[in-house]
């Protein structure tokens, strides 16, 4: 198999060059050159544990590595880091099945491609004789930041920099952050927002004197953002997974659709979910969910998708993203994989902010309902789910939960629905606290989440005690425009 640009202006390459390369030349995302069909019966599907499921659906993408190599990245990726044996869970609440992949190190779904991606990146570089260094130059909305930390963390032969908009992320997220150990790690916050990190990195990338800068230094930049295809491809694995457990457990016959309603921000997790449709899992409906920043909703409804608009800071920061890089790859699809079509549309998105897609496209997006959640509906949710069930669900995936629970009432839409549960209460504690009960708020994050297991029942899980007391390690702060200058200065050991 084969990686193409989405704007049909760079070579092709192997799925290890892809990986290092992260963004096309071109601009473009990468993408496989035909999505490849599942390979085994749903049913032999609910016989593999998640480790064996894995396999089986990353040999179909990664084809330039070997069985071993392969297996070998995914037995150091998923094993004891996770808190729970099966890494994913599945659990059964408010009519529908919460698929928890918040079970890895820094307990959001982040971690289910991240602490696969280094091990990927350092087979790809021996594969391809890359004797550089690779730096990792990583834009947060919050936790991919952790999430790529803990992965890349004394990895030999890489260097990480974290991006996060100091303002923009959680006390929780920012302490992970800041309190990440390892040689090989930076973190800086930047006076902006997200959208502001990500278009910053995504210059630093675009700079070919950087580049060369770098390359005189026996270093290259490598990305550990959702658009590397080396994030993509691990997401799909929990799609089939999540199946065929409810084949397993005789929720669906083999062959029945399901939902899969995401809470979205980059438009990374759902687009796996699409792929997973396209390879044979039986899907009904892909339902994205939105927060207020509702750019997604409606794209959906109109077709036009537009980022000038008001960037509202939300109870759900990871979803706080008004430019959504990984639907490149869904709009390439849906224009009949045609780069110049693609590229037209991203060069206006990237121009003027918007672009329109034409009738023809619009019925690509078939498969596709779009929602959105307000802050008030998103903590109403959280309450809700708790009361009626005893679940506890963090802001996120209470977006994806809100939007599922009308989306239900409207259609009466009766199939059987898995919402995507992307990150422990634990992470966004005050707002989750604040959705059940808003006397138990104060400054003490740490102390808030010693309330909510009283609350709750549930315990405090391992990834925020650990850092309770944790050292301070990185302190930068930067103006958007001064990235590409502390890159040079960190790497250069200034
Ligand atoms: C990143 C993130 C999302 C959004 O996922 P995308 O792949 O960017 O759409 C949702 N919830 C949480 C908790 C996240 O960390």
């Amino acid at each position: 198999m084969k990686y193409i640009s989405t704007r049909g202006n760079d070579k092709a390459y192997s799925a290890s060059a892809a990986i290092i390369r992260g963004l096309a030349d071109d601009g473009g995302l990468f993408v496989p050159d035909s999505i490849p069909a599942l390979d085994h019966t749903l049913e032999e599907y609910a016989e593999m544990d998640y480790a064996m499921t894995a396999y089986e659906i990353m040999k179909l993408y990664l084809t330039d590595f070997t069985e071993e190599e392969l297996k070998a990245c995914i037995e150091r990726a998923y094993d004891d880091k996770f808190d729970v044996p099966e890494k994913v869970k599945l659990a059964e609440a408010d009519g529908a099945y919460f698929l928890e992949l918040y079970h890895g190190p820094t307990i959001a779904f982040k971690d289910m491609a991240l602490s696969i991606l280094p091990h990927l990146l350092t087979v790809a570089a021996a594969k391809n004789n890359v004797k550089n260094e690779i730096v990792i130059l990583t834009a947060t909305s919050g936790d991919t930041g952790k999430a790529a930390l803990a992965g890349f963390a004394d990895v030999p032969g890489t260097k990480i920099i974290v991006f996060y908009p100091k303002d923009g992320v959680s006390p929780i997220q920012k302490k992970q952050m800041v309190t990440q150990k390892g040689s090989n790690t930076y973190v800086v916050g930047v006076d902006g927002n997200f959208d502001d990190c990500q278009t910053g990195v995504k210059k630093l990338f675009s700079d070919p004197e950087l580049a060369a800068w770098a390359d005189s230094c026996g270093m290259q930049f490598s990305s550990a953002n959702s658009i590397n295809i080396g994030r993509l491809v691990p997401q799909i694995v929990y799609y089939v997974y999540a199946y065929s457990r409810l084949v397993r457990n005789g929720a669906v016959k083999a062959g029945d659709p399901v939902n899969f309603t995401v809470p979205t921000g980059n438009f990374g997790n759902i687009l796996a979910g699409y792929y997973a449709s396209l390879m044979g899992i039986p899907v009904n409906r892909l339902i994205c969910a939105s927060n207020e920043n509702k750019v997604l909703f409606d794209f959906f409804a109109d077709g036009v998708y537009d980022r000038n608009r008001d960037f509202i800071l939300t109870s759900s920061p990871s979803m706080d993203i008004l430019i959504s890089s990984n639907l490149e790859r869904l709009i390439y699809d849906i224009c009949g994989s045609d780069g110049i079509k693609c590229a037209a549309l991203m060069r206006a998105l990237s121009e003027g902010g918007k672009y329109e897609i034409d009738d023809e496209m619009k019925r690509g997006l078939s498969k596709f309902t779009g929602g959105y959640c307000t802050e008030e509906e998103t903590g109403q949710t959280i309450k809700r789910i708790f009361e009626s069930d005893g679940y506890l669900i963090d802001t996120h995936t209470a977006v994806a939960a809100g939007v599922y629970s009308k989306y239900a009432e409207r259609t009466k839409d009766k199939t059987p629905s898995v919402i995507v549960s992307t990150a422990s209460p634990y992470k966004f504690t005050k707002s989750v606290l604040s959705a059940l009960d808003a006397s138990l708020i104060s400054d003490d994050d740490f102390g808030m989440a010693d309330s909510l297991s009283e609350l709750s029942s549930v315990p405090v899980p391992d990834a925020v005690s650990s850092i309770r007391d944790a050292k301070v390690l990185h302190s930068l702060v930067c103006e958007a425009p001064e990235m590409e200058s502390v890159v040079k200065d960190l790497l250069a050991g200034k």
